[in-house]
Parts: C-alpha cells; structure tokens; sequence
C-alpha cells in the first residue's frame, strides 16, 4: 500500500491554539496577534507555548479545538475488506474508486498469481505468522505452501472468470461480484486532528486486523510531520491507551 498526505491545513497547531485560546478569552481572538493570543501561555517561546497548550488540551480531554484542521490522504492499493472497516468512521470524508466504473480488463491473471490487484496476506507465505483469531500457532512450511497455492489459485481464477464476464458483454458492476474481497482499491480520506486520533485508537491497536493497523501507521507518520506537536504528545502519552476520544 501507500499512503499519501495530499492537502491540509496550513499552520495547524496556531488553528488549534487560536480556537482554544478563544474560549478563556475576553478580547475577539480575530483582533489579536497569534502572539497576543497566546500571550498568558507559559513558555519563553511561541513553540514551546504552542506545545504547553495543547499538551495541556490533550491532557485535559478538550478535544474540541483539534477538529478545526483537516488533512486530506491518498491511500493505494488496500483491499476491500481494509475500506469496509475504515469507511466505519462516520466523521471521515472518503472517495472510493468504482468498480462500477473502473473495469480491470487490462490486468494479466498471470499478474494476479504474482500478487498483483489482489492483496495477499501475509499468513499466505509467512509460517510464522499469527493472526488474531487464528486457532493454534504457527505452521511449517509445506503447510504455508499450499496455504499459498490455494490463495494464488483462487484469486487468478477469480480475476479469469471476471474477465471472461466482461468479455460477455457483463457489465463491470455486475461482472465485480466473482472478485475477492481482498481485491485492491485507492481511496482518498479527509479528516480532521481529532478524529485521526479517534481512528487511530481504534485501528492502530494491538486488536485490530494488520492491514488497517500498517495503514494506520502509516497515516499517523505523515500527520506527525502536518501536525507535530499534536502527534508527537499523541504518540507519546496516549496511543495504545484505551480510546479516550470518543468516551
Ligand atoms: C478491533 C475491531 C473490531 C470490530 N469488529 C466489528 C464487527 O465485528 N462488526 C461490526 O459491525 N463492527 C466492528 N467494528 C467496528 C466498530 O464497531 C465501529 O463501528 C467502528 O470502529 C467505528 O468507530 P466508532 O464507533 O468509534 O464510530 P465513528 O464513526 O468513528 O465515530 C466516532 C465517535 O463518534 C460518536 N458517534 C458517531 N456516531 C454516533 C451515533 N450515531 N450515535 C452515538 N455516537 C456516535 C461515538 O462516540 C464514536 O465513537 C470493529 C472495530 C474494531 C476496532
């Protein structure tokens, strides 16, 4: 997969500040230098009163003034199965490639067997991995072998037969349905600070499924360089704590 920030709000962390400052202040933020605004803020610097404020709202649970910015991320390549947890999040914007529109009439099966249009897991090659739910451990590799084979087989056919519809005259809509639903798709999302923490508590725990997590993380690094004080205080004082976001 990638994971791509594509637009977002300029300056972030002074939005957050602003909005927050606004709500203990009896001057119009409007009117104000940022540096007026933050004036009572303990802190020798604008940064470092940036980053006591919004430790501070973080620490506090006022969530609120973290929905002002928005970040808008281009996502590639993830499987359906990954879009359908993540389009769960109802304070998240998304556009999702059509399968109604877009037909992969161009993709060799051949391709597919090699990992191609289809997102392979990696309990599909790798013994040693364990998936949540899985019953017993690990397996031996003659075992992840046909584990593999079985995968490569099913999902080339799948893409073969799909094919063989639209060669038929089937529409790309209908002709979709034989494809597996770790068949790949491109996704544009937009969401605001606040909610990528939510989204984040949830998806970049330890009990959500890897693919959603790796994008997680992925999204998390790129709203690290966006927003960093905001995600830097995220990452070290409350990720992988009990979503508190959304009590
Ligand atoms: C590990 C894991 C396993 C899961 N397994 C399943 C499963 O088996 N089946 C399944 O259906 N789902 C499953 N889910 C999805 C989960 O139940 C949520 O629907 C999804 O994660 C969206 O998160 P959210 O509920 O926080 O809502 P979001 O849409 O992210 O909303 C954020 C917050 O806004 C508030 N909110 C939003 N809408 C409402 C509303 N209508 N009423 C009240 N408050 C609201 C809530 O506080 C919510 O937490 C799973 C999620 C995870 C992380």
């Amino acid at each position: 997969m990638d994971v791509r920030l594509l637009e977002a709000t300029d300056d972030p962390e002074r939005v957050i500040c602003t909005a927050a400052r606004n709500d203990y202040s009896a001057p119009f933020v409007g009117d104000q230098s940022f540096a007026e605004t933050m004036a009572t803020i303990d802190g020798q610097t604008i940064e470092e009163k940036k980053r006591n404020l919004i430790g501070r709202l973080l620490d506090h649970g006022h969530f609120g003034p973290f929905e002002h910015p928005q970040a808008t991320f281009a996502i590639e390549g993830v499987s359906r199965s990954c879009m359908a947890q993540l389009t769960r999040h109802r304070h998240v914007s998304f556009d999702v490639q059509s399968m109604r529109y877009v037909a992969f009439d161009e993709v060799d099966p051949e391709d597919v067997r090699d990992g191609a249009m289809v997102v392979t897991p990696p309990s599909a090659t790798d013994p040693d991995w364990v998936g949540r739910n899985q019953r017993g451990g690990g397996v031996d590799e003659e075992t992840v072998e046909q584990r593999e084979a079985v995968f490569r087989e099913s999902v080339t056919s799948s893409v073969e037969s799909y094919q063989e519809l639209l060669d038929l005259g089937m529409a790309p809509e209908d002709a979709r349905f034989v494809l597996p639903i770790g068949t790949e798709v491109n996704i544009v999302m937009s969401m605001n600070a606040r909610m990528l923490m939510h989204v984040s508590d949830m998806r970049a725990a330890a009990d959500a499924q890897w693919e959603i997590r790796e994008l997680t993380e992925g999204v998390l690094d790129l709203a690290g360089d966006w927003c960093p004080l905001t995600f830097e205080y995220y990452e070290e004082h409350m990720k992988d704590r009990k979503n508190r976001l959304a009590p």
